[in-house]
């Protein structure tokens, strides 16, 4: 069977990915040097699958530590999830998050190139098609301009992955643009982890449900949406991994593909939508308040996901129901994540 590296694979979406990676018989090595992960994730991914996993420390944009990778395993296929990817501290350390997510981009393209390694998957986001497309979004529509400085590393890293795929007639590239992953294995093993106070709305919420936070404050009650408050594609995490699985099958079936996808449902749900779910499925309250719009949200974001259904045979399975238990019941099974990181 095939070997996939995970880069960045200790985290948030990559546990998940290994997770159904494992279960589909493919091996799985992961590199990661924890910026926002632990290896306990890993150990509990090998509980849930009761499979082996190759874990590596190191930072994927150190030429050296990489090399020592590839030529230590024949790698068959790569998933680059390494990177920064919190908006407001990108606003406030762009430099720190270009240097971080080119780098590990470039690096892993010469390593590859270096040991004849022709196919990579990039997790890309929603958040390239910018502010001037109209929702639903669709691959063919070209990049925006993006609002902040996390969404133009992933926009810049689309460029260069095309741009190396233009230039090496062998090399194979999916670009994968989540819309808003959220959930949690049904085991309640593995989930988001984040460091801090949260910015995505979900952790916010189970933080909230559990005590650790106050109160949510939903931003901005006045947009021009069915309540008022922004809609958004969230999908649940284990949809987006297997959708990972169907984009590996795709990848090593084809001599040489640069396609994008965009993997959401291409079902908005409002702020408002997504509390009252919560609460009701998990008949718990989630104090919150309305406040000021947040600078830089965008009043809607969902997906056109045909083309994943069309040409990979993905599309997601789980409701938002789903997303909204599985996601309590790892914050009540897990108060303090996987501990200290
Ligand atoms: P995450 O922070 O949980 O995972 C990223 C992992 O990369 C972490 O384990 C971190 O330690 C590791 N990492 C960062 N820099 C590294 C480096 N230089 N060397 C080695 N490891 C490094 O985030 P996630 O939610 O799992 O996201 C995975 C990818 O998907 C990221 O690239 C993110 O930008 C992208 N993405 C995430 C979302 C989302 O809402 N979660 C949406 C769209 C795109
Ligand atoms: N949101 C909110 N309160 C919070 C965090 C987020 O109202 O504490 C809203 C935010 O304005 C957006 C939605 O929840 O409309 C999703 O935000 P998130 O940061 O999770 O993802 P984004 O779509 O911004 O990438």
């Amino acid at each position: 069977m095939s070997t996939i590296l995970l880069a960045g694979g200790a985290g948030y979406i990559g546990s998940h990915t290994a997770v159904e990676l494992l279960n589909a018989g493919y091996d799985v090595i992961v590199v990661d040097n924890y910026a926002n992960s632990c290896p306990e994730s890993i150990k509990r991914v090998e509980s849930i699958t009761g499979k082996s996993v190759k874990l590596y420390e190191a930072d994927v944009s150190d030429n050296a530590a990489m090399e020592k990778i590839f030529a230590e395993n024949k790698i068959d296929a790569v998933i680059h999830f390494a990177g920064l990817k919190a908006v407001g501290e990108s606003v406030a350390m762009p430099v720190a998050y270009y240097r971080n997510n080119i780098d590990t981009t470039l690096t892993l393209l010469e390593t590859m190139s270096k040991f004849d390694v022709k196919n990579i998957i990039f997790s890309s986001s929603a958040t390239v098609y910018g502010e001037a497309n109209k929702v639903p979004y669709l691959e063919t529509m070209p990049r925006g301009a993006c609002t902040n400085p996390y969404g133009w590393t992933k926009s810049m890293m689309e460029q260069i992955f095309e741009d190396a795929a233009k230039a090496d007639e062998k090399l194979s590239v999916v670009l994968l643009r989540y819309f808003n992953p959220i959930g949690a294995h049904e085991s309640g093993r593995i989930g988001e982890d984040p460091s801090g106070i949260p910015n995505n709305l979900m952790p916010y919420v189970t933080q909230t449900a559990v005590g650790k936070r106050e109160c949510l404050t939903i931003f901005g009650n006045d947009y021009p949406t069915k309540d008022g408050t922004c809609t958004r594609d969230y999908i649940h995490v284990v949809d987006l991994a297997k959708g990972h699985v169907k984009a590996i099958d795709y990848i090593l079936a084809n001599d040489k593909v640069c396609e994008i996808f965009n993997l959401g449902t291409g079902t908005p749900y409002s702020v408002t939508e997504i509390v009252e779910t919560f609460e009701r499925v998990n008949n718990i309250k989630v104090n919150h308040i309305y406040g000021a719009r947040r600078p830089g949200d965008l009043a809607e974001c969902y997906a056109n996901a045909d083309k994943a259904l069309k040409v990979l045979g993905w599309k997601t399975e789980k409701t938002l129901e789903d997303m909204c238990r599985d996601s309590w019941n790892w914050q009540k099974n897990n108060p303090e994540g996987y501990g200290k990181k």
